[in-house]
């Protein structure tokens, strides 16, 4: 089932605020524009009306669903086999919740949790994907920031898919990929997660709360939990309250 919205204050919050009937369907909203997407931590997601897909689906998963660790993973994971579908080269997944082209950021992916009723998990996984970039973007961001306008391997003069194409490519790869998630866990994804680890054996540096660790980056752990060689051996670290940033 997916709605369209001309505006909206952030596609996560509206199926958060108030979910949709549980029907059997998986609930997509898409909106326009957001006044106040976000990352994680409350962090802002900026977009640019029609230069921007902005959605957000509202996922149910049967009682007995494996721990939700790794859902981040599997959103990105489905999101960057969207992107290659369409003609994207090089698609890498950074952890937890980013997809990067030749190192910048095409779209990040911000999942979220609804409190459980029972043993059923119901997650709202949002995603948003540059289209193009406005010519002024002056984006105070980390890593830099990139559009599948300026990424996608076409035939010169070709347009750029639609926004419904895009939202259509992305939701075909992550049903399936979310029907195996539901049933084994992260496991039988992990190695494709890995193929596209945009930081696989380099120096990276993990910043939290109080502390940053550095090492080089081992891949992730059946858990989707990232592994991390320091100079005390290999180190596991969880999405929680950190960031990766290469060194
Ligand atoms: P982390 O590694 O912790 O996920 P992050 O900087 O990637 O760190 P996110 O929460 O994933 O953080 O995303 C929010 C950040 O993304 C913002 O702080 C901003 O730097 C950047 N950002 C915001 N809008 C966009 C956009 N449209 N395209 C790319 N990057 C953006």
């Amino acid at each position: 089932e997916v709605r369209w919205v001309a505006e909206c204050a952030s596609t996560n919050s509206a199926l958060l605020d108030a979910p949709p009937a549980d029907d059997g369907r998986v609930h997509v909203l898409v909106a326009d524009r957001q006044s106040a997407g976000r990352g994680r931590r409350g962090r802002p997601w900026l977009s640019w009306d029609d230069a921007s897909l902005t959605f957000s689906a509202l996922w149910r998963f049967p009682p007995g669903t494996p721990q939700p660790a790794g859902l981040s993973l599997v959103a990105g994971l489905a999101l960057a086999r969207a992107l290659e579908r369409l003609g994207v080269p090089g698609v890498q997944l950074k952890w937890p919740n980013d997809v990067l082209v030749h190192g910048a950021k095409l779209a990040g992916i911000l999942v979220e949790l609804l409190p459980a009723r029972g043993r059923a998990l119901t997650a709202v996984i949002g995603i948003g994907i540059n289209l193009r970039l406005p010519a002024d973007i002056d984006l105070p961001a980390a890593i830099p920031v990139t559009a599948l306008d300026r990424v996608l391997e076409q035939p010169p003069g070709h347009p750029l898919p639609t926004r419904s194409a895009v939202l259509a490519a992305v939701l075909g790869e992550l049903h399936p990929l979310l029907d195996i998630f539901a049933a084994a866990g992260f496991p039988p994804l992990r190695s494709a997660w890995q193929q596209r680890n945009a930081f696989a054996d380099l120096p990276v540096c993990i910043h939290g709360e109080n502390d940053t660790l550095t090492g080089l980056c081992a891949g992730v752990d059946v858990d989707g939990a990232l592994l991390l060689r320091t100079g005390h051996g290999v180190q596991r670290v969880l999405a929680g309250d950190v960031s990766l940033r290469p060194l």
